[in-house]
C-alpha cells in the first residue's frame, strides 16, 4: 500500500537502535497477526469446553475460571456459560486475562503436540540471532500470555527461538500494553534503567507509552498488517528487523564507532 501523494520518508531506509535489552511485541511485528485471529483463535474456540472438563482441577485453570465468573457474572461451575463467556470475549477481540490464560494453556497444548506451528517473518530470526549474538537481552511483551508466547517462540516456523529470549511478559506480569507503567515494571524487573530498553512494536499507542518510561521505540509497520497503515507516530519506523543497526549500548553510553557488519575474508 503505497501513496504517491507527497514525498514521505524512505520506508526502507536504515534506523539506528542502542539498546542493552530489547523487547518485542509479537503479532504484526515479530509476526503476522493473522495467524493468532486466523489460526490460534478458531483452535481454542473449538476445545474450550473439553479443556476446562478435562483439566478443572488444575490450580491454574481454576483460578482463570473463577475469574471468568466473577467478570461475567456467572454461576459457580456452570461450564457452558463460562465457555460463553470466554467466546464472547473471543468474538470481541477483548484482552481478557482469564482468556488468555486458558487460551495460552490451550495453545501450548496444540504447540507440544506439532498441531500448531509459529510463523515469524522471514527478517526476524536472523536479526534476533544477530542481536543475541552481539550482547543483547531479549524479551518479549504481548498481551498473550507468557505459557502462549513460551510455546509461540519455541514451536516456530525457524526452529526454537526461546533459546534466545530471557524473559516474557503479559498483560497480568506488566500490566496493559498503552501504559507507561507497564514497561517500568518490566525495566524494573529486568533490572535495567529506561535508557538500556528499546520496544519494537506495530502500535503508536504501546510505543508512545514505552517512550513515556524513557525506552527508545522502533515502529514496525509491515506491509499488510492490520496496523501498519495507520503508522507508528513520530517513533523511528521500519517494514523490516532487517533495516534496523543494533548497537549492543544505549544511546548515552556513546560507544563509539560501530563494529564492522562483516569481517574481513
Ligand atoms: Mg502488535
Amino acid at each position: 500500500m503505497t501513496t504517491r501523494a507527497g514525498r514521505p520518508a524512505d520506508p526502507s531506509a536504515p534506523v539506528d537502535l542502542r539498546a542493552k535489552v530489547v523487547v518485542l511485541d509479537i503479532e504484526g511485528t515479530t509476526s503476522p497477526a493473522g495467524f493468532v485471529v486466523d489460526t490460534l483463535y478458531p483452535y481454542s474456540r473449538a476445545r474450550f469446553a473439553s479443556w476446562i472438563e478435562a483439566h478443572r482441577d488444575d490450580g491454574e485453570l481454576r483460578r482463570a475460571l473463577a475469574d471468568v465468573e466473577r467478570l461475567a457474572g456467572v454461576p459457580a461451575g456452570d461450564v457452558t456459560a463460562v465457555v460463553r463467556a470466554l467466546d464472547r470475549w473471543l468474538d470481541a477481540d477483548e484482552k481478557v486475562t482469564p482468556l488468555k490464560t486458558v487460551q495460552g494453556q490451550i495453545w501450548d497444548a496444540g504447540f507440544a503436540a506439532g498441531e500448531l506451528t509459529a510463523p515469524f517473518f522471514p527478517d526476524v530470526a536472523p536479526a534476533l540471532r544477530a542481536w543475541a549474538a552481539s550482547g543483547a537481552r531479549l524479551l518479549v511483551y504481548s498481551s498473550g500470555s507468557v505459557a502462549a508466547q513460551r510455546a509461540y517462540v519455541t514451536h516456530s516456523g525457524e526452529g526454537d527461538l526461546s533459546v534466545l529470549v530471557s524473559g516474557f511478559f503479559d498483560t497480568r506480569t506488566a500490566g496493559p500494553k498503552r501504559e507507561a507503567d507497564s514497561y517500568r515494571t518490566i525495566a524494573r524487573t529486568a533490572g535495567a534503567d529506561g535508557a538500556d530498553l528499546a520496544f519494537l512494536s506495530d502500535r503508536r499507542e504501546e510505543l508512545d507509552a514505552a517512550r513515556a518510561a524513557g525506552w527508545a521505540t522502533v515502529g514496525v509497520c509491515r506491509p499488510g498488517e492490520p496496523y501498519a497503515a495507520a503508522g507508528v507516530g513520530d517513533h523511528p519506523r521500519v517494514a523490516s528487523f532487517a533495516q534496523i543497526r543494533f548497537t549492543p549500548e544505549p544511546a548515552s553510553r556513546h560507544p563509539g564507532p560501530p563494529a564492522r557488519s562483516r569481517p574481513p575474508r
